[in-house]
């Protein structure tokens, strides 16, 4: 079986890529989407092992030590990372994995796995980011500040991804990035054991 392709979302906070995710994970049965941990305390409405794995900083930094973290960021004064045995067992399942990360560790990844498929997920506009946010009503406006100034910095490394989706509807938003991973499938990298078994079976038909 093929191993499952590595898949990193980012975007801007309030982009949508949450609902995305979602969106994609339900329409579709390839995907499996890793959940983080973190040291922000949970949102309303967000559950243990769901959202996200909450954690002390004690008990994320005991995860660096122990290496059991893919990769890791600090984002907004709060660590967050993505568990190393979710990732490896879905993808020798042949499952594609979602990694919806900051642009920190989009890079760490695309270094440790060059075939790591990067997609940077924007709203159409700067106004419309800043609507999302307010509308969210999750967060405070000092937090909302942060995060947008925060987008500034997010978009200065936006060239290191291989695409660039822009959210203005869900359903269109979510067909191009399925597209996306299907074809990434089809990548060189993706079957060269194929090539190679047939190039020895040419071999042997050469010599009969
Ligand atoms: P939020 O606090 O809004 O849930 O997430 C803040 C930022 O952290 C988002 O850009 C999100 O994609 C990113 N993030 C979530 N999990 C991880 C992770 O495991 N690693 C990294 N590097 N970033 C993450």
């Amino acid at each position: 079986m093929t191993k499952g392709c590595l898949v990193v979302v980012s975007g801007f906070s309030g982009a949508g890529k949450g609902t995305l995710m979602k969106s994609l994970i339900q329409k579709y049965d390839n995907y499996a989407l890793s959940v983080s941990a973190t040291t922000r305390n949970p949102r309303p409405g967000e559950e243990e092992g769901v959202s996200y794995f909450f954690k002390t900083k004690e008990q994320f930094e005991e995860m660096i030590a122990t290496d059991a973290l893919v990769e890791y960021a600090q984002y907004v004064g709060n660590y967050y990372g993505t568990p190393k045995a979710f990732v490896e067992d879905k993808r020798k399942e042949g499952k594609d994995v979602l990694l919806e990360i900051e642009i920190q560790g989009a890079l760490k990844i695309k270094k440790k796995f060059p075939d790591a498929l990067l997609i940077f997920i924007t709203p159409p506009s700067a106004e419309e980011l800043k609507n999302r946010l307010v509308g969210r009503g999750t967060e405070t406006m000092d937090v909302i500040n942060k995060r947008l100034t925060r987008a500034i910095t997010e978009s200065e490394g936006v060239e290191n991804y291989d695409y660039i989706l822009v959210n203005d509807d869900i359903d269109t938003c979510t067909e191009k990035l399925h597209n996306l991973i299907q074809t990434a499938h089809e990548r060189a990298s993706q079957h060269m054991d194929i090539i190679e078994e047939i190039k020895e079976d040419l071999r042997r038909i050469e010599h009969v």
